[in-house]
């Protein structure tokens, strides 16, 4: 393989991963790392957690020092997008005027914050966090004395707020459904950290829309609802979700599905020559039988090693169960799983005490668990679901049973 060359495209966890992943399984050709942020790739989660409360920095989030790329011989191109994919050559066409011919290609372009198309959406002060930049242009706005107004109750919003919160700013949320974390969480959940949040001071708009901006000297000062009310602000976070960066998939003529299709090998279904991988891929989970499109860091961690492992001819790995996380004051939550068909949430554990668990079930097996500071019942929730193994409920729902003999 040594004459061959991998290109990537999206130096995000996806991409950086799976560069790394090719040379520590034994890739020897060259591999090229496209990336159009200025910066080696980097984790998000902190970007709303402790980036924006002055905890980490560029280098804390750094997947990589810098000097590794050039140390393990692969090529990292940063500022530079890639604007065009033939796959009939089998080249992409670069930002700098340069084209590069690939054998294998992984597209990890990642997803990016979707915008509101109303009135005043261009004014200063109403921003988005999906980057580093934006992070840092966030973190300015931010503090004591300012006010800010973020734009939907989902994980993101959330954990912009409690941010918020500990830098001093006055903080109201504006959410569309009747509930925070409609779209994602259960209603108990929602109720959850619903009071959390107001016992730390946020404001909850909820059954809202958001139809405008208002502003002054170019300057974002208010949001508009469709009640009319108008909520003064110094800056506006908007935190609606995410929309895969799939559109040089599709223009080449790659299958998306509000992202790439792909198999259980990162493949495109439709070029072998093309992985995708991360947030832009709609993957196959075979423990729901169903294709989804996944934004977590586990998930893109997976995939890599899918792409990387296929590409250098090893047995594909072991198949995950999905999960991520979100961090909000002192409250962990940790989510195994997609509470796919539920008919059943189990509580295991009082809310009242901050330490809880909700096991969604279908029939007797597990479909996913929601754990608030409850790390066992997150671990063996994830064996429980990858296993499909079938749960007695009455012990389930007795914290005094252990985790361990539940799910013997
Ligand atoms: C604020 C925030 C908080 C989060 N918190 C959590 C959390 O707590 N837990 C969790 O599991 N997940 C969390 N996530 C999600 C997680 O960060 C993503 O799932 C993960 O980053 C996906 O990795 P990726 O490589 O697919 O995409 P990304 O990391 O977005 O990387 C894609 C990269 O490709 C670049 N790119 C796109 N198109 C091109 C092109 N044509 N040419 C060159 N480059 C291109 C993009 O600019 C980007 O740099 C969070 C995300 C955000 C934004």
């Amino acid at each position: 393989m040594s004459g061959s060359r991998v290109v990537i495209v999206g130096a995000g966890h996806a991409g950086g991963t799976a560069a790394a992943l090719l040379r520590q399984y034994g890739y020897e050709g060259a591999i090229t790392l496209i990336g159009d942020e200025p910066i080696p790739p980097y984790q998000r989660p902190p970007l709303s957690k402790a980036w924006l409360k002055g905890e980490a920095d560029a280098d804390s989030l750094a997947l990589k020092p810098i000097e590794f790329y050039a140390e393990a011989g692969i090529d990292f191109r940063p500022s530079v997008t890639v604007t065009a994919l033939d796959r009939g050559a089998k080249t992409v066409a670069l930002s700098d005027g340069a084209s590069l011919v690939y054998d294998h290609l992984i597209l990890a372009t990642g997803a990016r914050a979707i915008a509101l198309p109303i009135e005043g959406k261009d004014l200063a002060g109403i921003l988005f966090l999906r980057t580093a930049a934006d992070a840092e242009a966030l973190k300015a706005q931010v503090g004591p004395g300012k006010t800010l107004v973020v734009v939907g109750g989902g994980y993101i919003g959330l954990e912009v707020a409690a941010s918020g919160r500990a830098l001093g700013a006055a903080v109201t949320v504006v959410e569309r459904e009747a509930r925070l974390l409609a779209r994602v969480a259960c209603e108990q959940l929602s109720d959850f950290f619903q009071a959390r949040h107001e016992a730390e001071g946020v404001g909850f708009v909820l059954g809202a829309t958001v139809t405008g901006f208002e502003g002054a000297d170019g300057r974002v000062s208010g949001v508009r609802l469709d009640d009319g009310r108008l909520l003064a602000c110094d800056a506006v976070v908007v935190g609606v979700g995410a929309a895969p960066n799939d559109e040089l998939a599709k223009s080449a003529g790659l299958e998306c599905a509000r992202g790439v299709v792909v198999d259980l090998d990162a493949r495109s279904v439709t070029d072998p020559a093309v992985f995708a991988i991360g947030d832009v891929a709609c993957r196959p989970m075979p423990i729901y039988d169903r294709m989804f499109r996944m934004e977590s860091v586990p998930n893109a961690l997976e995939q890599a090693k899918q792409a990387a492992s296929a590409i250098t001819g090893r047995p594909r790995p072991a198949g995950e169960c999905p999960w991520q996380w979100s961090d909000q004051y002192d409250v962990k939550l940790q989510i195994a799983g997609y509470a796919f068909e539920v008919d059943q949430i189990i509580t295991r554990g009082d809310p009242a005490s901050g330490r809880f668990a909700l096991f969604h079930l279908q029939g007797d097996r597990v479909q996913a668990v929601e754990a608030i500071n409850s790390p066992p019942e997150f671990m063996m929730g994830k064996t429980l679901i990858l296993n499909r193994t079938p749960v007695d409920k009455a012990k389930l729902a007795n914290p005094s049973i252990s985790m361990k003999e539940v799910a013997a």
